[in-house]
C-alpha cells in the first residue's frame, strides 16, 4: 500500500488539528475522565474528517478505506488512547452498517449529522451477560404498532455518557440466535437530555482509556420507530459481524503510530539516561530489545496494509482483519511493557507517557473481540476448529 499525496494531505490536516486542539487538553481530559466529544467532533467534522469513507450524498468524501486507515494511523499522535478510540467509534465502529445498509431516511437523520460532527454516536453490542458471546445478548425490541419498545442493558459503551444516538443490537424475534437480531438506530438524547426510558446506570471507572467515557445504559420500554431498523429484520448479527471488520482494521491501524512513538520516546530516554558510566542505550540488551520491537511494529504495519488492500479490493477480509487485530492486541501489551521497564521508576509514575500507553493499550486485547475470540475465528477459518467459517 502506497500513500498518495491525498493521503498525506489528510494526515497533515488531522495532525495540525491534534496539535492545536486535542493534545494541549489531553491531560485535563484524562483527569476529568471525559472529553468534550461534541466540541472535538465538530472541529473534525468541519475539516471533513469524520466521513472520509462515507457516501458523498451524506456529506462524506466517498474515498476508499485506505484513507480511513491513514486517518486511524494519524490518530496515534494523540497523547492518549481514549480520544482516538472515541473518534474511531464514530467513524469505524458505529457507522459502517448504517452507511451500507441503512435507508436514505435513516442516513439523513443519523449518518449525515455524525459526519458533520453535529451528533455523537455510540455502538451498543455488549451487555453485562454477553461480550465475547455476541449471540447471547438479551436486549429485546418488541413490536408495538409501527414502533419497537426496546428493553435491556448495554454495558461498556464508549461515548455513551454524551452520545445522541446508539446503533444498538437487539433481539427482534424468537428464532435461532444468529437470525433473530437487528441493528436499530436509537436516539439517546434530545437537546442533550436523555429520552424517556433511557438511564445512565453507571459511568464505569477504568484503569486506562480514561478520557473516554464508558457507560452502563438501561433501556426500559424505549419507543423507537421500526423504520429506525438498519436493513432487514433478523440480519443484525451478520451486519454486526461485517461491521466488526472495519472496527478491527481500525484497531490495528490506530496503534501503528502510537507504538512507534512509544519506541522512539524510549530510544530518546535511553540515550539520555546515564548509568554505570555510560548511557542506558549503550547496553546491547536495550538496543536489541528496541530493535526487535520496531521489527514487530513494522510487521504489524505490513499485515494491516495488506488487510486494507484486500478490503479496498472488495474481498472478504475476516481472516486478515482478525490477524491484524490479534497482533495489535499482542503488541499493545509487549511494546509498552518492554519500554516501561527501561524507564525504571519513571515508567511507574502515573503521568509518564509510556505508563499511559501501558494502561490504555491493555484494552486492545479485550475490546472489539478479545485475543481468544480472534484465535477462535482463525482456528475455524483454518479448519482446525469444528465449524469452518468459510
Ligand atoms: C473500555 C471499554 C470500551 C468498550 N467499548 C464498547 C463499545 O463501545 N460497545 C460495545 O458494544 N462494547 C464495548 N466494549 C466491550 C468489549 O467489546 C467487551 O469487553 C469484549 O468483547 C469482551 O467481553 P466481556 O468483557 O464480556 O468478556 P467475556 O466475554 O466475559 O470474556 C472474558 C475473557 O474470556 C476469554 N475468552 C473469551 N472467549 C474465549 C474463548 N472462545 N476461548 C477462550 N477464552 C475466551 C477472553 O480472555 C476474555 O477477555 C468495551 C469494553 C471496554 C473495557
Amino acid at each position: 500500500m502506497q500513500f498518495t499525496h491525498e493521503h498525506r494531505e489528510i494526515q497533515k490536516t488531522l495532525k495540525r488539528y491534534i496539535d492545536e486542539h486535542i493534545n494541549p487538553h489531553v491531560d485535563e481530559w484524562e483527569a476529568a475522565e471525559i472529553f468534550p466529544a461534541h466540541e472535538v467532533f465538530k472541529g473534525l467534522g468541519d475539516l471533513g474528517l469524520l466521513g472520509l469513507t462515507k457516501p458523498e450524498a451524506n456529506g462524506g468524501a466517498g474515498l476508499d478505506y485506505s484513507y480511513g486507515m491513514a486517518m486511524a494511523e494519524t490518530l496515534g499522535h494523540i497523547h492518549c488512547g481514549g480520544v482516538p478510540m472515541a473518534i474511531g467509534v464514530q467513524t469505524d465502529m458505529a457507522t459502517p452498517a448504517l452507511a451500507r445498509f441503512g435507508s436514505d431516511e435513516l442516513k439523513r437523520e443519523f449518518l449525515a449529522p455524525a459526519i458533520a460532527g453535529d451528533m455523537v454516536g455510540c455502538i451498543g453490542v455488549s451487555e453485562p451477560g454477553a461480550g465475547s458471546d455476541v449471540a447471547a445478548i438479551k436486549s429485546v425490541a418488541r413490536k408495538d404498532g409501527d414502533d419497537y419498545l426496546i428493553s435491556g442493558q448495554k454495558m461498556w459503551i464508549t461515548n455513551s455518557l454524551q452520545a445522541d444516538w446508539m446503533c444498538m443490537l437487539v433481539n427482534t424475534g424468537d428464532g435461532p440466535a444468529h437470525k433473530n437480531k437487528s441493528l436499530v438506530m436509537v436516539r439517546m438524547r434530545e437537546n442533550g437530555k436523555l429520552v424517556k426510558g433511557i438511564e445512565v446506570a453507571q459511568k464505569i471507572k477504568k484503569i486506562g482509556m480514561n478520557s473516554s467515557d464508558t457507560g452502563l445504559i438501561y433501556f426500559d420500554e424505549v419507543r423507537v420507530p421500526q423504520r429506525n431498523r438498519i436493513g432487514q429484520e433478523g440480519a443484525g448479527f451478520i451486519y454486526q459481524m461485517q461491521q466488526f471488520q472495519e472496527e478491527r482494521l481500525w484497531c490495528a491501524a490506530s496503534t501503528l503510530q502510537s507504538l512507534t512513538n512509544c519506541i522512539e520516546w524510549t530510544v530518546e530516554w535511553a540515550q539520555e539516561r546515564k548509568l554505570f558510566g555510560a548511557s542506558l542505550a549503550d547496553q546491547q540488551w536495550v538496543q536489541f530489545k528496541l530493535a526487535e520491537l520496531k521489527t514487530e511494529v513494522e510487521s504489524l504495519r505490513a499485515l494491516t496494509y495488506q488487510a486494507v488492500e484486500h478490503y479496498v479490493a472488495g474481498e472478504d477480509v475476516t481472516e486478515w482483519a482478525t490477524m491484524a487485530k490479534l497482533k495489535a492486541g499482542r503488541l499493545n501489551r509487549t511494546v509498552p511493557d518492554t519500554c516501561l521497564q527501561f524507564w525504571g521508576g519513571m515508567g511507574f509514575t502515573w503521568e509518564n507517557k509510556v505508563s499511559r500507553m501501558y494502561r490504555d493499550g491493555r484494552l486492545a486485547s479485550i475490546g472489539g473481540g478479545a485475543d481468544e475470540v480472534m484465535l477462535g475465528i482463525l482456528s475455524k477459518i483454518m479448519g482446525i476448529a469444528k465449524r469452518p467459517v468459510k
